[in-house]
């Protein structure tokens, strides 16, 4: 399976950074979770190819570009754009989203192929298709409806947790996948900032580490994700000094295969 976490920042000379604003994860070419930078920062083979997004929660950092990307592909879709979440999730993205006044209701609309976009109703925990994965969603403790997802390739499973605080059936659910190569967890907010973190649901290193003690596993990678650009170099360190065995820190752009 590969991964890439999509940039969603540039420097002056349009060579992606390190920074983290955004969040999208493209499986395989094909398959993107969450779509924060989806129309920024594919290219066009991958925009080509992108036909499933599943999105964890409604927030703007998670959805941001998602209406623009399937503005961009309207004409040219001779499928519908699947975009799999909770009932709840699709709720909110029909109120709040796709509600005629921030963007067109896309899924109530056709081009000449047919609708340009679907929505498909995960069911929780209980496995379910997207493409050629398996995906088992689970809610995890985030301020707003929220799927953490362990997706699987009927060879390699990589979990995602999307953006939580403390939980415990994501981490069932984690130590009882069997070929598990790599975790992709949040870490948002530097250790001094542990009451913002916790009044908006996401983790300090120092709350990380307490977590990751629920992990039954060992071995797979555990990487790193939606670090606060502004405090990253700080996220970091405090992440090295919990010394915990093959946890990084995700890259923006780079392609990991497991
Ligand atoms: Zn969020
Ligand atoms: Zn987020």
């Amino acid at each position: 399976m590969r991964i890439e976490l999509l940039p969603s920042t540039f420097d002056d000379q349009g060579v992606a950074t390190l920074e983290q604003r955004l969040t999208c994860f493209l499986i395989d070419d094909c398959v993107a979770v969450d779509a924060g930078s989806i129309a920024i920062a594919l290219t066009n083979d991958q925009r080509s190819k992108v036909r499933d997004i599943i999105v964890t929660h409604p927030h703007m950092d998670h959805i941001a570009s998602l209406p623009i990307f399937i503005d961009d592909l309207y004409p040219s879709l001779k499928q519908p754009m699947r975009v799999h979440a909770t009932p709840e999730v699709i709720d909110l993205l029909e109120r709040d989203v796709f509600n005629w006044n921030v963007y067109p209701r896309f899924s109530d609309l056709k081009n000449d192929y047919g609708p340009v976009m679907e929505y498909v109703p995960i069911p929780i925990d209980r496995s379910f298709p997207v493409a050629h994965l398996t995906v088992t969603a689970v809610p995890v403790n985030h301020i707003v409806p929220t799927v953490g997802l362990i997706v699987s390739d009927g060879q390699t499973s990589v979990a995602f947790s999307s953006d939580t605080a403390e939980t415990e059936e994501f981490w069932t659910l984690v130590n009882k996948e069997k070929h598990l190569e790599a975790l992709l967890i949040e870490a948002s907010f530097p250790n001094h900032m542990a009451k913002l973190a916790e009044v908006s649901r996401h983790f300090t290193p120092a709350s990380l580490g307490e977590e990751l003690k629920k992990l039954t596993h060992n071995g797979m990678d555990i990487m790193a994700v939606h670090l606060k650009p502004t405090y990253r170099e700080e996220i970091i360190k405090q992440l090295e000094e919990l010394q915990i065995p093959k946890l990084t820190v995700m890259e923006p752009g780079k392609i990991y295969s497991w």
